[in-house]
């Protein structure tokens, strides 16, 4: 077997009148994330976690914020796009890890229907992808409330 790890990072600023949507989940908020697409940081975070272990262009090579197909897309049409990649070329996506930084709202509620959308579109089990919440403690943009941030790191496996 061949394993491939990558990871993938991601933030985006927190404004007024957008949507908040986090794996593909529309949560509740007074703000909303500011991108080109629906600008889903936690599913950003995947598809480059997902492009690095397969050795791809990163996801603002693949998607550029100045091609007008990508304006306002769901993220999880990108993620879609790029699970299609990675099996492409032969790999399985073995797991997923995530975490989120955002210091509201709490997103503990939401962690699971996060966790079933992503397993759901990579098309692996619930317990192959992680969800973790965290807050910055009040300092640096996300702690200020100005921005949330995502990590992420993939495994992928191909037999050879
Ligand atoms: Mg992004």
């Amino acid at each position: 077997m061949e394993n491939r790890i990558g990871i993938g990072y991601d933030i985006h600023r927190l404004v007024e009148g957008r949507a908040l949507l986090l794996g593909g989940v529309d949560i509740p908020y007074i703000k909303g994330l500011f991108g080109h697409s629906d600008a889903d940081v936690l599913i950003h975070a995947v598809c480059d976690a997902l492009l690095g272990a397969i050795g791809g262009n990163d996801i603002g090579e693949n998607f550029p914020d100045t091609d007008p197909e990508y304006q306002d897309i769901s993220s999880i049409e990108l993620l879609k796009k790029v699970v299609a990649e990675v099996k492409a070329k032969g790999y399985i996506i073995s797991n997923v890890d995530t975490v989120l930084i955002a210091e509201e709202p709490n997103l503990s509620a939401f962690k699971k229907q996060i966790q079933n959308n992503l397993a759901s579109v990579m098309g692996i089990s619930d317990n192959c992808v992680g969800v973790k919440a965290k807050t910055n403690e009040g300092i640096c943009a996300t702690g200020k409330k100005e921005a949330i941030a995502s990590y992420a790191v993939a495994l992928l496996t191909k037999e050879i």
